[in-house]
């Protein structure tokens, strides 16, 4: 036996790697389209999916169908309106136990290649899979942004990507960002008690939503946030147990904080993508309309395939609607015709 046989884990049609919006969108439409249960499998790295959403969404928040603007019209099998985060994870629960689909969970992707009969050979923590197509939808947050100044040791338990990692109630805390991310932690922190600054490098808020920017104003406005435009942080320093912030801006003097947190985004993975073949145009991988790869029978699904804008849930779901059925035209997994059943 050779040692790929000894470590075989699954001969399948499909592998869709991570278990976030996409891949579950992914699997619910391969189901749709007549790919048995058994025959699809989907690998995610954490212990559980949507991890995304349970580490960086804040408790309170509300999941926006339309986020950044993103129209939410639906064009595959899920949907979803205007959520709570917990009504979200429960949809996104439901469609994974209504497809039937395993997910393995706590196992990461380290690499994709060609097998000699043509087929895929997906490579994970625990072992190989074979399939003849390939689905990967990791998303851009698994490396979240970091800033080019280091951080001290001392002072690391105490800056953050998220705001769940700590529960911070009372405490005066540096939001570093200027998106809808940005916005919607200093709200959710405002509303745990502590008393908030966020700095942005910009000279207007112009990146969220209506509602978040008109929110943080209106906190600014009643004195509960600290808004602190056009401000660059050029370092960061121990100050016995709080963090000493400095600007380089001349007339903004150092601050001191508890916790720092950043909402900075994502980029895409693009060493990985290019690990396993893909060819990227500039920063973005090369895709087709379908969001099939330069690697045949790779596609890309969810915030991978969004762009510089970044991506929503429904965007997430509407291209693995769309790579669906191409995998069916390409890929001939599919047991059930596009326009059967309507
Ligand atoms: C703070 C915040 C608020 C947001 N609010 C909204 C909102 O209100 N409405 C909305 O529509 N959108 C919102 N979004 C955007 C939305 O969360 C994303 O567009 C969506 O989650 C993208 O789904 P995805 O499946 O492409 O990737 P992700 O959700 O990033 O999922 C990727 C999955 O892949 C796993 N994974 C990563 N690498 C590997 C690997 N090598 N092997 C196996 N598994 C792997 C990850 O653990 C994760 O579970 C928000 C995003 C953030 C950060």
């Amino acid at each position: 036996m050779d040692e790929t046989a000894a470590t075989l884990r699954g001969d399948v049609d499909l592998v869709i790697v991570g278990a976030g919006p996409g891949g579950i969108a992914l699997a619910a439409e391969a189901r749709a389209m007549g790919v048995p249960a058994d025959r699809i499998v989907i690998l995610e790295k954490t212990e559980a999916h949507s991890w995304i959403i349970r580490k960086y969404y804040p408790a309170n928040k509300h999941v926006l169908a339309n986020y950044k603007g993103i129209e939410a019209r639906c064009e595959g099998v899920l949907c979803i309106p205007d959520l709570s985060r917990e009504e979200t994870l429960s949809y996104l629960d439901r469609a994974i136990r209504e497809s039937g689909v395993a997910v393995h969970y706590q196992e990461e992707v380290h690499g994709i290649a060609r097998e000699p009969d043509g087929r895929l050979r997906v490579e994970s923590g625990s072992g190989t899979y074979r399939a003849r197509a390939v689905v990967i939808a990791i998303g851009i947050l698994g490396r979240p942004n970091k800033p080019s100044y280091p951080s001290p040791r001392a002072i690391k338990g105490r800056v953050h990507f998220d705001v769940t990692s700590e529960e911070i109630r009372g405490r005066d805390v540096l939001v570093v960002g200027g998106g809808d991310t940005a916005a919607e932690y200093c709200q959710f922190l405002v509303q745990e008690g502590n008393r908030v600054v966020l700095s942005y490098r910009g000279k207007e808020l112009t990146r969220p939503n209506p509602i978040n920017r008109e929110s943080v104003l209106a906190l600014e406005r009643r004195g509960r946030l600290r808004l602190l435009l056009d401000s660059n942080v050029s370092s960061l320093e121990a100050a016995g147990e709080r963090i000493r912030v400095r600007f380089d801006n001349v007339g903004i003097a150092p601050l001191e904080v508890d916790n720092l947190i950043y909402a900075l985004g994502g980029t895409t993975p693009a060493n990985f993508l290019k690990s396993v073949g893909i060819e990227f145009d500039g920063p973005s991988p090369r895709l087709t309309e379908s969001f099939g790869t330069s690697v045949p029978g790779l596609y890309l699904v969810g915030d991978l395939t969004a762009g510089e804008k970044g991506g929503s849930i429904i965007l997430a779901f509407n291209s693995s609607a769309a790579a669906m059925r191409a995998i069916c035209e390409e890929q001939g997994i599919c047991r059930v015709s596009r326009n059967a059943g309507g």
